[in-house]
This record gives structure tokens, C-alpha cells and sequence, in this order.
């Protein structure tokens, strides 16, 4: 057979009930190619090829039971098993490292297991490992990770996007059909679009957080990424529910229809017809590439060509979005790093009383960015600041949601916008000017800020890097929203640019090429 790191999950799983594919085989296939390109890439901070393969073999074994019970038992079995998994290494795996790349959280391992780890086990998935991101998922790089920057397999001298760089070039490489990521701001969106990959951000309250490292609480996301719409809405249909673990994970029900999107080309598109979509002015920001505009644009074009309307529309707000942003994070990012103190977790630095040592941990624990985001924070909430800053944050946060409601009331299926203003960037370029590279996500931020789902879906090629289109939903919109993203798949599906590869793939499979933080000093 071909090689089967080239399927989608869902082709996958009918060759592993077909009993044409074994989960072992296509783990192994999978390992093997993370393994043989993480010199490279760097995508990867740990990879569990032992207990992967006990997964596939486990995997395996209830396919064989099923099949040997008939086609019912075997249509029962779940979404997703013997389908390997990559996650962000903030995502809790009983026994485990967890460092959501950061020194201070080296050797620690975790109590137990996410709630999207249990909910993974339950859908018979195969977890690979963990992937780079940067520290605390504080960046739009992963150049921030304590580990070493991730490459983007497109064109091995640029960043992959971040904070979630390592599972986006998971997928786009091929060392995986899924993989998770979080968004507080951006973090699988944006790299999901300098990757030429799918990625969604849910609805806030839609994926449990119970057991993934916090920044910012009320913004953080967990969610797919994936190679096509399908596989991400599958996935995001094995993680989503109500956890009562979590207090701010929804009761809304999780709709059927999210694991099962239209496979035919044809009724997927038919779902564009009649819908009407937003276009934000603002979402077309001053610095944006004129390439990747014009393909932004030609993705409006073929939306109205396929029976859409699209209307350019206002979000006032949003261009608050970036500085209230950038208090309410790192406010919540203070308080949620206060925990790291040298005694409850990882790193400890004995320097003698318990100030001392907790200074002297921070201090070698923490990275710039990090240190940054908690002064920035602890100002933002100290007295006298609190109502000046904080507060007033908040209150321009429901203004930006208010444009975004004003949209829905009148109407409007979704929104369409680009997700990055610009392609894949190179190494340092953006790493001495952190406002240059916050403003790496001033069209996604808004989305979080909002509670929104959105969804980055790729659209074609900039000067040979990948460009996404993003789809923004009302509140619980998510099956909706992916049904509408499966539609630009489907009308989009023979342009030459789906069927490359990216174009460094053979670079980063060879043994001699450099490793990302090396080429990138
Ligand atoms: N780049 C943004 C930040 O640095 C968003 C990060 C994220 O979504 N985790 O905060």
C-alpha cells in the first residue's frame, strides 16, 4: 500500500475496519517519520514509541473482536480508534512530562490524566506524544519554547506559527492525521494557517480544561488541528462536552452532526448556497501582505461563486481588541503562574529562605516573554491600576463582543476573514520587538476576547508559503461553521495547491540537515 501517513484519519479508519491497515502499521509509519524529521523540525518534545504501539496493538485487537462479531459490532466501534494523536505538551498524560515548554516545569510529571486525554482513550485514539510550543503558549512563534524553536516544513528558515507550532507542523509533516493545540489568542489558528493545515478554536466552554496547563483562563480554548475539515470536526467531537471538572465547560449539547460532515463533494458545497457572510473591513489590517490578501479575496470570490453573498461589514472595536487583550492575558497569566513557586512543581532553586528560593526558581524557571507577561500582569492588577487597566479592559471586551452580536442579530451565518496578516516569517524576525509579534494575531485575538468559535482553513499559496482563510461563528456554531468550511474545501478541491506538499519535507527527512535553533542563531 501507499504510504498511509498521506491518508486522512477517515480514510484511515475504514482501511482499519476493512481490515486493509493495522493501527501497529500506521503507528509505526507514523513514529517513524516524526522520529526521522524531529532533528529538522523540532515539532516533537517527546515521543512514546513503547506505549503508542501497546495503544495500536490494543487498537488492533478490538478490530479483529469486532470484525469477528459482524458489521454491526464493527459500525459501533469508536470515531477514532487505532488514529494517532500528537498533543501540545500542556496537555496532562497520567505519568508523563508536561512542561508547556518551559524550564521550570522540567520533570515534572502528571498526576493523572486531561480531560481530553480520557476522552481520547475513550475514542480508542493513539497518543504519539508531545509537541513543542512556546513557554506557557505565550507567542505566535514557538520561537519562545525553553526547548528550542520548531521549524515550518514549507521553508525550514521560518517560524511554523505558535504558541501550538509543534502540533500544526505535526500534521502539515505528516507525523500525524490530528493533533491538539489551545487558543487563547490565536495559537492554532495562526499556526494552523502558516501551515497550510485546519484549525479551530471552539466556542469558549465547549472543551473542558480540566488537566491542560492554564495562561489566561477566560480565553484559553482547547482544539483540532487537522489536514481536512472532516477529521478536525471528528476530533473536536471525541474532546467537546460538559466536564464538571471544569466549572466553565457548557452543558450545550455537542451536535452529531460535528463528527459527521458531509463526505461528498457536492452536498458540502450545496450548503454554501443561500448563506451570508460577513467580511470584515477592519480584518484587513494596515502591514497585511498584498499576497495574501489577493487570496483571501479569490476565497470570497469562489464563496459567491458558489451561491454565497458576502457583505462587507464593521467591527468597530476591533482595533482595541490587541491592547485590552495584552491586559486581560497576562493579568490572568499572573495569577495563574503564581502556582510555580519551587515547591508544588518541577524546577527548585535552594537559595536560602522561602522568598529567596522562590525568586531564585522564577528567575532561572521563567523565560523573557514569561517574565514580561507576569510584571505586565501583576501591574495591570496591583490597587490603584486594577480599575485604570483591568477593569477597563473588561469593559471594552464586552464592546467587542457587542460588534460581534450586532452581526449575528442581523443575520449573518459567519464571518469571513484572513486568519494572519501575513506567511510563515522568518527565525528572529520578530523576536526583539514583542509588539511586532503580538500583532502577529490581531485577526484572531478578537475571537477569543468574544468567546467566538473560528476556524483557519487553508486557501492557497503566497510565494510558496501557506495562507488561511479564516470562518468566524456565533456562539455554539461550531457544526455550522466547520459544515461552511467544509463547503470552501469542497468548492476548492481540485485547485493544484491541494495536492502539494510542503516544499521542505525532503530537507527536514535528511540526517545532515541542521537542527531549527541551530539555523536559526
Ligand atoms: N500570540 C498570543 C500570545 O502570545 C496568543 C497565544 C495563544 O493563543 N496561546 O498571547
Amino acid at each position: 500500500m501507499a504510504d498511509p501517513t498521506r491518508l486522512h484519519a477517515h480514510e484511515m479508519a475504514a482501511l482499519l475496519r476493512a481490515g486493509d491497515l493495522s493501527a501497529r502499521a500506521l503507528t509505526e509509519a507514523h513514529l517513524d517519520a516524526a522520529e526521522r524529521d524531529n532533528r529538522a523540525l523540532h515539532a516533537w518534545l517527546t515521543i512514546d514509541r513503547a506505549r503508542a504501539l501497546e495503544e495500536a496493538d490494543a487498537a488492533d485487537a478490538r478490530i479483529v473482536a469486532a470484525r469477528a462479531d459482524g458489521a454491526a459490532a464493527l459500525a459501533r466501534l469508536p470515531a477514532l480508534l487505532g488514529i494517532p494523536v500528537a498533543l501540545k505538551d500542556l496537555v496532562s498524560v497520567a505519568g508523563g512530562q508536561c512542561t508547556a515548554g518551559s524550564r521550570i516545569l522540567e520533570g515534572y510529571r502528571s498526576p493523572y490524566d486531561a480531560h481530553i486525554t480520557e476522552r481520547l482513550r475513550e475514542a480508542g485514539a493513539v497518543i504519539l506524544g508531545k509537541t513543542n510550543m512556546d513557554e506557557f503558549a505565550m507567542g505566535s512563534s514557538t520561537e519562545h519554547s525553553a526547548f528550542g524553536p520548531t521549524a515550518n516544513p514549507w521553508a525550514l528558515d521560518r517560524v511554523p506559527g505558535g504558541s501550538s507550532g509543534g502540533s500544526a507542523v505535526a500534521v502539515a509533516a505528516f507525523h500525524a492525521p490530528l493533533s491538539i493545540g489551545t487558543d487563547t489568542g490565536g495559537s492554532i489558528r495562526q499556526p494552523a494557517a502558516l501551515c497550510g493545515v485546519v484549525g479551530m478554536k471552539p466556542t469558549y466552554g465547549r472543551v473542558s480544561r480540566y488537566g491542560i496547563v492554564a495562561f489566561a483562563s477566560s480565553l484559553d480554548q482547547i482544539g483540532p488541528f487537522a489536514r481536512d475539515v472532516r477529521d478536525a470536526g471528528a476530533l473536536l467531537h471525541a474532546i467537546a462536552g460538559r466536564d464538571d471538572r471544569d466549572s466553565t465547560s457548557s452543558p450545550v449539547p455537542v451536535p452529531a452532526a460535528l463528527g459527521n460532515l458531509p463526505a461528498g463533494d457536492d452536498e458540502a458545497a450545496a450548503t454554501l448556497r443561500g448563506k451570508r457572510f460577513g467580511m470584515p473591513r477592519e480584518y484587513f489590517v494596515a502591514g497585511m501582505e498584498p499576497a495574501v490578501e489577493a487570496r483571501v479575496r479569490e476565497a470570497v470570490a469562489a464563496l459567491e461563486a458558489a451561491g454565497a453573498t458576502v457583505e462587507d461589514v464593521s467591527l468597530p472595536h476591533t482595533d482595541y481588541g490587541l491592547a485590552t487583550y495584552y491586559i486581560v492575558a497576562p493579568a490572568e497569566a499572573s495569577a495563574n503562574l503564581a502556582r510555580y513557586d519551587g515547591v508544588r512543581f518541577g524546577l527548585q532553586r535552594r537559595d536560602g529562605d522561602v522568598l529567596a528560593n522562590y525568586l531564585a526558581t522564577r528567575g532561572a524557571g521563567f523565560g523573557d516573554e514569561v517574565k514580561r507577561r507576569v510584571m505586565l500582569g501583576t501591574y495591570a492588577l496591583s490597587a490603584g491600576y486594577y480599575d485604570a487597566y483591568y477593569l477597563k479592559a473588561q469593559k471594552v471586551r464586552t464592546l467587542i463582543k457587542g460588534d460581534f452580536d450586532a452581526l449575528w442579530a442581523q443575520g449573518f451565518d459567519a464571518l469571513v476573514a484572513p486568519t494572519s496578516p501575513t506567511v510563515a516569517f522568518p527565525f528572529g524576525a520578530r523576536m526583539d520587538d514583542p509588539v511586532a509579534m503580538y500583532l502577529s494575531d490581531a485577526c484572531t485575538l478578537p475571537v477569543n476576547m468574544a468567546g467566538l468559535p473560528g476556524v483557519s482553513v487553508p486557501c492557497g499559496l503566497a510565494e510558496g508559503l501557506p495562507v488561511g482563510l479564516q470562518l468566524i461563528g456565533a456562539a455554539w456554531s461550531e457544526a455550522e461553521l466547520l459544515g461552511l468550511a467544509r463547503g470552501y474545501e469542497a468548492i476548492t478541491a481540485g485547485a493544484a495547491w491541494r495536492s502539494l506538499e510542503p516544499a521542505d519535507l525532503a530537507r527536514a527527512a535528511d540526517p545532515s540537515t541542521p537542527a531549527p535553533g541551530a539555523r536559526a542563531a
